[in-house]
């Protein structure tokens, strides 16, 4: 079995999102608005659930942010997470503005009788709490923890990974100690072999707990969505992770489709359409990366799993994306139109993009009709919906 059955766990509700079980690993992302501005914070949380994000996590940094929150939570979109450091009095507030979860190390609120409070609070309403790790601001390892590793011949990546074990447990027994058992953990790094090994050693323990997986400031969109995909891809592969995040510096939006991919690549979520498109080769005769691009941007506004394959040559394309539900082959003069690797339809070149287009909409229509997934073949085309049906 190439991905391992899910690591069993307890279920969350967060607002009404299910974390855990059974139940779709859910995709997450972080606002970048000001939260003391909530039109601001409202807008980008809608423009996240547009892109699907299932859940959005804010900032709470200080008292006008949290005075902001019930402007925002009962109005956004989505599920929303308030991200809080060190200040109890912070928490309280988002959970009296009825905030859906809270990422908060308990271990870092000085006075038990703080941590108490919100704990308190928080059971009331029935409100989650993530511990979240980061190894970048864990704190620093105890000579004794060090010692220990060293008789066990621990290497750096082990011995790291341990600390952030140890330090998760530490904030855990905090909220066990007090009867709370709505908790999610995180165990991030931006050193992949060092996250893995966390959520592996994590996953390993004797505890339920849902896990949320990132790896943390991963970087810019194109090495952050690499390094994403190599740490969350392992790890659901093992079986382990209930909710992710892609951090990537750029708009939000970006993680919310990196994140899709990635369940996507795994085949644990479906959702929008998956597109297969050749690297090209000599025998490409057309401009593709161009014709693929369009696609691509189209098939952002399409929500049916569907399959599309943009191809570079009539002669090996509708072999090679055989599986695609439809597709295009690109030839000089000239592009086929397929269907599940059989030739549907020739069209003129300066007709293929919209062609496909028409295309996709019609499998799209058909499956929505029942219509079986058979080859139309040409003479028989007939689009039902149009084009702006969707732009
Ligand atoms: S589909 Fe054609 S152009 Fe694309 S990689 Fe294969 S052989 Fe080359």
């Amino acid at each position: 079995m190439l991905v391992a059955p899910r690591r069993p766990t307890r279920v969350l509700d967060v607002g009404g999102v299910k974390i855990g079980g059974d139940n779709p690993i859910v995709v997450q992302s972080m606002a970048t608005a000001d939260t003391r501005n909530p039109a601001e914070t409202l807008a980008q949380v809608q423009e996240l659930a547009d892109a699907g994000c299932e859940v959005v996590r804010i900032a709470v940094p200080d008292r006008k942010a949290a005075a902001a929150l019930p402007d925002i939570v009962p109005f956004a979109a989505v599920p929303l997470i308030a991200d809080i450091h060190f200040e109890h009095t912070l928490a309280l507030k988002a959970l009296e503005a009825g905030i859906h979860g809270l990422r908060l190390n308990p271990g870092n609120i000085r006075k038990h009788e703080d941590v108490v409070e919100v704990v308190e609070l928080a059971k009331k309403r029935g409100t989650p709490i993530r511990i979240g790790v980061n190894y970048g601001s864990v704190a620093p390892m105890t000579p004794e923890f060090v010692d220990e590793m060293a008789q066990k011949n621990a290497t750096q990546i082990e011995l790291r990974a341990e600390w952030m074990v140890r330090s998760a447990l530490g904030h855990i027994k905090i909220l066990e100690d007090l009867d709370f058992g709505l908790i999610k953990v995180s165990l991030k790094a931006f050193e992949v072999p060092v996250m893995l090994e966390a959520y592996r050693r994590f996953a390993a323990l004797p505890n339920d707990y849902p896990l949320h997986l990132g790896v943390t400031e991963a970087g810019t969109p194109r090495a952050g969505s690499v390094r994403s995909a190599v740490g969350l891809g392992t790890l659901l592969a093992l079986g382990i992770g209930d909710t992710i995040r892609v951090s990537l510096t750029t708009n939000p939006t970006e993680e919310v489709f990196v994140g899709f991919e990635i369940l996507k690549s795994l085949e644990l979520r479906q959702k929008g359409a998956t597109m297969i498109a050749c690297p090209t080769c000599g025998r490409v005769e057309v401009d593709l990366f161009r014709i693929a691009n369009e696609i691509d941007d189209f098939l952002l506004k399409i929500d049916d799993p569907i399959r599309v394959a943009v191809m570079g040559c009539v002669v090996n394309g509708p072999g090679e994306a055989r599986d695609a539900d439809v597709g295009l082959a690109a030839g000089n003069a000239k592009g086929v139109i397929f269907r599940k690797g059989k030739i549907v339809k020739t069209i003129p070149e300066d007709e293929m993009i919209d062609a496909l287009k028409r295309e996709i909409l019609q499998v799209v229509e058909d499956r929505r009709n029942g219509v079986a997934d058979e080859p139309v073949f040409e003479g028989q085309y007939k689009p039902m919906l149009t084009l702006t049906s969707v732009s």
